[in-house]
């Protein structure tokens, strides 16, 4: 789960970081006490599951009180990157000398956790180590010895020589925040660097789905999770959200991966992809739609179904349920128990469904680039 910023930056502090003082506004009046109450310029941050923020408008800079509340309520209730915008970070504005980079995430093929660092931060890492690969270094970490002094001073060798101590404390901080929360990741981005001092200005933090629990949670809510996300998980199902044209629904977790991987084969982008699991009666179906087709990214549907112990008759009803009024491109592969009927009730319905996985990629892909 991908923890919001407000609550990444509670991790971060709770660990010993430095972060900008503010707190998290849920109305424009809000916005406007806690601008006053810190008596400086403020920057305003969209509260959304997603990096990327600050080209995206989700990061604007407030003068004053009034200004502040005014650019809340601009930003409160609209659209950020396909989330609704429910609260703001409003925070102290500072004017960072440099921005670096420091992430701790867990390295599978290594089966260690690794840190990142590079003295150019502020823009995606990703592209950091593409454009210029020397700004980047990397030190993975045994975890039963930790991040030792000699790791630390090899990681933090590009660093400016006397920011390496506050950088090699900070690692530290970041180790613990990692273990005691069981994170994926935690990364901060930018690190910024005030009056010889570092800040993180933001906080990335994924916390594994598994973890234990325990008290450390608490106040860290699964609020931050992908509203969709949360409600298929409560329904039975797994939904995933994708950045391109093509909803996905399927059963099982192998097919609905294989039936991404021919969209994208195909030269399709799935929009997100969403798995029934087993034995699902039309309601789930039904719901199952819904939930992809919510957030209007969904261009095309592409159902991808083998019956086993679920039953084709009821993926059709569920099906058409759903669609009925809808004039969405629908794409259906429905095989398996009951196929027979489950055609019928589609057909009935006017849907065709197409026989193999592979011929429906192809018209799915075909209908989301509108040929
Ligand atoms: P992201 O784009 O979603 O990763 O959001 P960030 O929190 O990283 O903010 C984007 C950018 O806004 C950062 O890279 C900073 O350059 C800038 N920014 C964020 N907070 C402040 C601040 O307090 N002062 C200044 N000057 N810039 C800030
Ligand atoms: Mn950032």
């Amino acid at each position: 789960m991908r923890l919001l910023e407000w609550q990444g930056r509670e991790v971060l502090a709770r660990v010993g970081i430095p972060v900008p003082p503010g707190g998290l506004a849920r109305s424009p009046a809000e916005a406007h006490r806690i601008a006053a109450e810190l008596g400086k310029p403020v920057v305003l941050k969209a509260q959304v599951p997603v990096g990327g923020r600050g080209k995206a408008g989700g990061v604007r800079l407030a003068q004053s009180p009034a200004e502040a509340e005014r650019l809340a309520q601009e930003m409160l209730g609209s659209t950020l990157k396909g989330f609704r915008v429910e609260s703001l970070l409003v925070l102290e504005a500072v004017t960072p000398r440099a921005e670096h980079y420091l992430g701790l995430t867990l390295d599978r093929s290594r089966r260690m956790p690794l840190f990142l660092y590079s003295p150019q931060g502020g823009v995606e890492i990703e592209e950091v180590a593409r454009q210029s690969p020397h700004l980047v270094s990397r030190e993975a970490v045994p975890p039963l010895e930790g991040p030792s002094a000699f790791r630390l001073r090899r990681l933090f060798a590009l660093a400016p020589a006397p920011l390496r101590p506050a950088l090699m404390d900070l690692a530290k901080k970041l180790w613990q925040a990692f273990l005691t929360y069981e994170a994926h990741l935690v990364e901060i981005n930018p690190l910024a660097e005030v009056d010889g001092k570092l800040w993180a200005l933001d906080a990335k933090v994924i916390l594994d789905d598994d973890h234990s629990p325990g008290p450390q949670f608490e106040g860290l809510s699964e609020a931050g999770a992908d509203p969709l996300e949360a409600e298929a998980k409560a329904a039975g199902m797994s939904y995933v959200r994708l950045d391109g044209e093509i909803g996905i629904l399927g059963n099982g977790a192998g097919l609905v991966m294989a039936t991404l991987d021919l969209v994208v084969q195909a030269g399709g982008r799935p929009a997100n992809f969403l798995d029934i699991g087993g034995g699902a009666r039309a309601e789930r179906v039904k719901k199952g739609v819904e939930i992809i087709l919510k957030d209007g990214r969904a261009k095309v549907l592409f159902v991808n179904v083998f019956g086993g112990i679920t039953r084709c008759d009821e993926v059709a009803r569920g099906l058409v349920e759903a669609l009925q009024g809808k004039d969405l491109p629908v794409v259906i592969r429905l095989v398996g128990t009951n196929e027979e009927e489950g055609r019928r009730i589609l057909e009935g319905a006017g849907f065709v469904p197409v026989r193999t996985m592979e011929e429906g990629a192809a018209r799915a892909v075909a209908l989301s680039k509108g040929v």
